[in-house]
């Protein structure tokens, strides 16, 4: 059987104003194609609900998304700070510290690179074009479509996601305005911005913890983007 990947989701709304469970379909099918089973998972679980559906997950996909509260890493409060969720933000960072005690594969992206940081005792810049000197304009959304590649990354030479990508320099797209500001003490960075920002990280001695800061599920076209999906999920199988 293939495996399940749990996807994170958003309280967002429908066009009639609505409430509604929502990820955008891009993950959805990332997940597909690299033959996975997505299995959205609704911020309306309380704890105890999620994890009976948690043994039957292969791996865990947090995706994008609005602003993690500062107070879960005791962050500068910014102006910029938006979409704050608290329903999402709890269970969004204790689903990661219970992945990453039981080696179950997971794969942040964007926002869901910053919960693992946060998760495991990391920190973020709550506005980087506030807070760090560089050239490099991180938040290209709206203006620029979410294909747009905005930067380089070097990807570290020996690093576990090396391995995955097969390629050392990586052009991505960049649609944060938040990044890591410190690394948690059990992970590594794996991958940086020429700027010097951290835009990939790995979880040592498991065998899939991996968090990226730009946006995979819009590159599917280039080959290391589907050779991390494809890796993710084969994890997940093994689980
Ligand atoms: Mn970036």
């Amino acid at each position: 059987m293939r495996p399940v990947i749990g996807i994170t989701t958003y309280n967002g709304k429908s066009p009639s104003d609505l409430p509604i469970v929502a990820v955008q379909t891009r993950y959805v099918r990332a997940i597909l194609q690299a033959g996975g089973l997505p299995l959205l998972l609704p911020n309306q679980l309380a704890q105890d609900e999620w994890l009976e559906i948690y043994p039957h997950l292969g791996g865990i996909l947090l995706t994008g998304g609005g602003d993690i509260a500062p107070e879960h890493f005791s962050g500068a409060h910014h102006p910029k700070v938006g979409e704050v969720d608290e329903e999402r933000d709890s269970l969004e960072l204790a689903l990661l510290r219970f992945a990453a005690e039981d080696k179950k594969p997971f794969l942040g992206i964007c926002r869901g690179c910053q919960v693992v940081n946060v998760a495991l005792g990391g920190t973020l810049y709550t506005h980087i074009p506030d807070q760090v000197q560089t050239g490099i304009r991180h938040d290209c959304y709206p203006e620029l479509p979410r294909t747009h590649l905005a930067h380089p990354v070097r990807i570290e030479e020996g690093s576990q996601i090396s391995k995955i990508f097969g390629e050392p320099i990586l052009q991505v797209n960049s649609l944060h305005h938040q990044g890591i500001k410190n690394l948690a003490p059990a992970l590594k960075a794996a991958g940086h911005a020429p700027d010097g920002m951290i835009e990939a990280v790995e979880l040592p001695e498991h065998p899939f913890g991996f968090a990226v800061q730009w946006h995979p599920e819009w590159l599917t076209d280039q080959l290391p983007t589907r050779n991390l999906f494809k890796a993710f999920v084969e994890a997940a199988a093994e689980k």
